[in-house]
């Protein structure tokens, strides 16, 4: 048996891999070496227990002689990471009348006669796959217990239970080695990651029983809560109990160490406790992991019988995995790597209790991360007055343009009927930290009525308190509890860590002060992109921007852009004074100027009323100004070649700034990007504007500074012709989220409705908005990197659209050789990680 690679007896030496035996039967093999006190085991190597699901059993004799005469055993699955599961342990295999007999002189009748029946029913239920309803009525204890029970299965199955242990042990084997085909368990698995062919172990092992004379029971031990991570001595101890009973809510079951709410083992078997917590320290070290020990006392005696990593909260793995290496368990690249980015996303929002129950009543795409309750108000205005009030309120639009912004910052959520991962609801939640789900098509939003229809006609009215989870990208009736964001010192600390390992730089998307300083709290290392036009929705700021769009002539627009100026280079000057000499890359104004007039009636007479203009001139204009099609119509750089007043009073304002900043605070070098580019000539004309800027500020302000010009790459076009553009850049950075919306001819704002359908039925295997599509998208980025670098070499290159925080394209990034990804503020710690990540990774290879 010992060399039989297939069914092992588990000792120090024996030939046992995770990959050929399981998670479990190398751990316990890991246990076995510590001589800890572990019952005998043989481990089923994969192959066997696929041999077993095919009707080819194992020598059974010979695996039943590795355990002493009489002696009952239990079966538990091994699969290779024991997160993905797998089906019940069966306990007490090789009960039959003449072990009763023994047992009742051994542990007494009352424990011989319950170990009999929990066998019996076990087997019928989880081997024999019948109804566990079967046993309802069995209602004595002791022998009338067992004989209902042996009736009730004798009954069903129209034949005696075996009583030969060997035929018990086959049964066992093969029904489990069974369930771990079947689909629900395949699906089950390869949802946490296994892949398909992912094999199953088996680990046959004596029981120590927890039953009878003397102190006996069974329990769990960890060292840490599994909460918070913090070092807290966990779990519970029954007496005359198996298994993970002790768990199941027994009011009998005892705190393990001395506890102010009720009686421990501790104070009723000392000396298993000490024993029980030294071994489980010498796992920690070991094993190099928090784990749970499952135990079981006999007699007095203590048994190690399994350990598990134990189960953790995201704040929880974060600080267990800081504090192995800083006990230097681990290394810190281990740290690193043992933390899912996704897990740090978690941490840096409000979340929905794990625990609490959800009263989901829509879906949709999980936008921006994190969770929030409030009452539902359907326009910015009332987010607005709610927020004045003190009220927490939720922001339900069909969807959110700029005009919103100022609710969106009332609001505690928002939540949008159309849009996907990159509309705007989505892009601005994520840069300011805000919970979003955007496209829940499955809600209807009668604005009108100011109501919010659920697919089974439940209304919901504007002051209803409903809960956004942005994270799973739900909506929920009521106020469920909350966890709190959780950013400690394990997290500060393991963000210290993957700078040292980094190897790309993170830069933020940040667009106002407060992003700024997110993006500085989070050590980004600069700002990305700025996008400039929010700026102008600040109150006080949107008539001014109107003035100007209706201004006949240049000379009148350029009046009118003089009184934005000071506003805009206060705006540059704090970002700069945040960010302190960091590089800062601004994006002249992108979109289309209508997006700034007003669509209603009321708002077109209040801005007659301002221009003093009659309201049928107004009326036109707009009219005039309408596109059929504005994402790709009169924006970006369009209007910088065709109005370039604007950019001019941008480009003034920055290099005034710049002025100002440096005088003060650390120097500046401002990069400045143009939006939108499709061809060689948009660059040529809107440089040599900004360069005349340049030298005017320059001799106006009497000051000598530097800055860069780089093109924002987001036409498939400025991609192919990379190598035309380049010349006239210091860096090109590409903006995926207009890329994708071109390289697919797909409308980013409307792509939500369709897109879950598309990736259900494998059109697309992820939203290419949201998981950087590599092989098309990414072609146009490795060609405008490769193209623009042949024609410049030295350019700095990066992307900013929101792909930038995801740890695939960060993979993708680093690969095609650029220079920093930039992503919204709250993702920076998430990239971060993944980066730090990939690094490690590289090095280990
Ligand atoms: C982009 O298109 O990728 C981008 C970053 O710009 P915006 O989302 O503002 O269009
Ligand atoms: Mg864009």
């Amino acid at each position: 048996m010992q060399n039989n690679p297939h069914t092992t007896l588990v000792t120090a030496e024996a030939p046992i891999a995770a990959d050929t035996h399981g998670g479990r039967a190398k751990c316990l093999q890991r246990l076995v070496r510590l001589d800890l006190p572990v019952p005998r085991t043989v481990a089923l190597s994969f192959d066997a227990v696929q041999r077993i699901a095919k009707g080819e059993l194992p020598d059974i004799t010979a695996i039943v002689s590795q355990f002493p005469e009489g002696a009952l055993l239990c079966v538990r699955p091994s699969s290779e990471d024991p997160d993905w599961g797998g089906p019940g342990a069966v306990l007490n295999v090789g009960m039959n009348d003449k072990r009763l007999e023994a047992l009742s002189d051994r542990l007494g009748k009352d424990a011989a006669y319950a170990v009999n029946t929990r066998f019996v029913q076990s087997y019928s239920v989880d081997v024999a796959r019948l109804d566990p309803d079967m046993f309802d009525d069995v209602e004595g204890e002791g022998c009338q217990g067992l004989t209902d029970s042996l009736r009730a299965y004798e009954a069903e199955m129209e034949e005696p239970f075996p009583t030969d242990p060997a035929e018990q042990l086959a049964a066992v084997l093969k029904s489990m080695a069974r369930a771990w085909d079947g689909t629900s368990a395949r699906l089950l698995r390869q949802a946490k990651g296994a892949p398909a062919d992912a094999g199953l172990g088996l680990v046959v092992q004596e029981m120590a029983l927890g039953l009878g004379h003397g102190q006996c029971g069974s329990g769990v031990l960890q060292l840490v809560n599994s909460d918070t991570g913090l070092p807290q001595i966990t779990g519970r101890y029954l007496s005359q109990s198996q298994g993970r009973d002790a768990l199941e809510g027994d009011a009998a079951a005892l705190y393990l160490g001395r506890d102010p709410r009720g009686p421990s083992l501790e104070e009723l078997a000392p000396e298993a406790f000490e024993a029980l917590k030294t071994h489980a320290a010498l796992m920690r070290v070991k094993l190099r992991e928090e784990m749970q020990v499952e135990f079981a006392i006999e007699n007095g005696e203590l048994y190690i019988l399994d350990g598990v990593r134990v189960a953790r909260s995201s704040q929880a793995a974060v600080r267990i995995a800081v504090q192995l290496a800083e006990d230097k368990i681990i290394s810190r690249a281990e740290a690193l790597m043992r933390v899912q980015p996704r897990t740090l996303s978690e941490l840096l929002h409000r979340q929905v209790d794990p625990g609490a129950e959800r009263n989901v009543i829509g879906r949709g795409i999980a936008a921006s991360p994190g969770a929030a309750t409030g009452q539902i108000v359907f326009t910015a205005a009332d987010a607005q007055a709610s927020a004045s009030r003190g009220d927490p309120c939720i922001l339900v639009r069909r969807e959110t343009s700029p005009e919103d912004i100022r609710g969106m910052h009332a609001a505690h959520a928002v939540l949008t009927e159309r849009g996907g991962i990159t509309s705007h609801a989505a892009v601005i939640g994520r840069g300011i930290g805000l919970p979003c789900v955007v496209g829940a098509s499955n809600l209807r939003f009668i604005s009108s009525k100011k109501q919010l229809v659920t697919k089974d006609g439940k209304v919901f009215n504007a002051g209803d308190v409903i809960t956004v989870d942005g994270t799973r990208g739900e909506v929920l009736a009521g106020a469920p509890k909350m966890r709190e964001a959780a950013l400690d010192e394990s997290f500060q600390k393991l963000m210290e860590w993957s700078t040292e390992f980094c190897d790309i730089g993170i830069r933020a998307n940040a667009d106002t002060p407060a992003d700024a300083q997110t993006a500085r709290n989070f050590n980004a290392q600069g700002i990305g992109l700025c996008r400039t036009e929010h700026m102008f929705f600040e109150p006080g700021r949107l008539t001014v921007m109107r003035e100007m769009i209706f201004a006949e002539t240049s000379e009148d627009r350029r009046a009118v852009l003089e009184r934005l100026l000071p506003m805009q280079k206060a705006d540059f000057k704090q970002l700069f004074d945040i960010m302190k000499g960091q590089p800062v890359c601004i994006r002249l104004f992108d979109p289309p100027l209508h997006e700034f007039l007003p669509t209603d009636r009321a708002g077109q007479r209040v801005l007659a009323d301002a221009l003093d203009l009659p309201l049928s001139d107004v009326t036109r204009r707009i009219d005039a100004m309408s596109e059929y099609n504005p994402m790709l119509g009169l924006r970006g750089v369009r209007l910088g070649v065709t109005v370039p007043e604007i950019y001019e009073m941008q480009a003034r304002a920055i290099f005034e700034a710049t002025v100002e900043a440096t005088e003060t605070g650390a120097a500046v070098v401002p990069e400045i990007m143009i939006p939108l580019v499709s061809a060689k000539r948009e660059v040529e004309l809107v440089k040599s504007s900004i360069d005349a800027v340049a030298a005017t500020v320059r001799t106006e302000m009497d000051a000598s500074f530097d800055y860069k010009l780089g093109v924002m790459v987001e036409t498939p076009r400025a991609a192919l012709r990379a190598a035309e553009i380049a010349p006239n850049c210091a860096f090109l950075s590409f903006g995926t989220n207009d890329l994708t919306q071109m390289a697919y001819g797909l409308s980013r704002d409307d792509a939500g409705r369709f897109m879950s359908d598309y990736v259900q039925q494998g059109v697309f295997p992820e939203d290419p908005f949201h998981v950087l599509d590599t092989d098309g998208v990414g072609e146009l980025l490795k060609l405008g990197a490769e193209r623009g670098r042949s024609a410049q070499e030295g350019i700095t290159l990066s992307i900013c659209g929101e792909h930038g925080g995801n740890p695939e394209s960060i993979s993708f990034c680093r690969d095609a050789g650029f220079d920093y990804v930039s992503c919204s503020p709250f993702r920076v710690p998430v990239a971060r990680l993944a980066a730090a990540q990939l690094a490690i990774a590289d090095n280990i290879e």
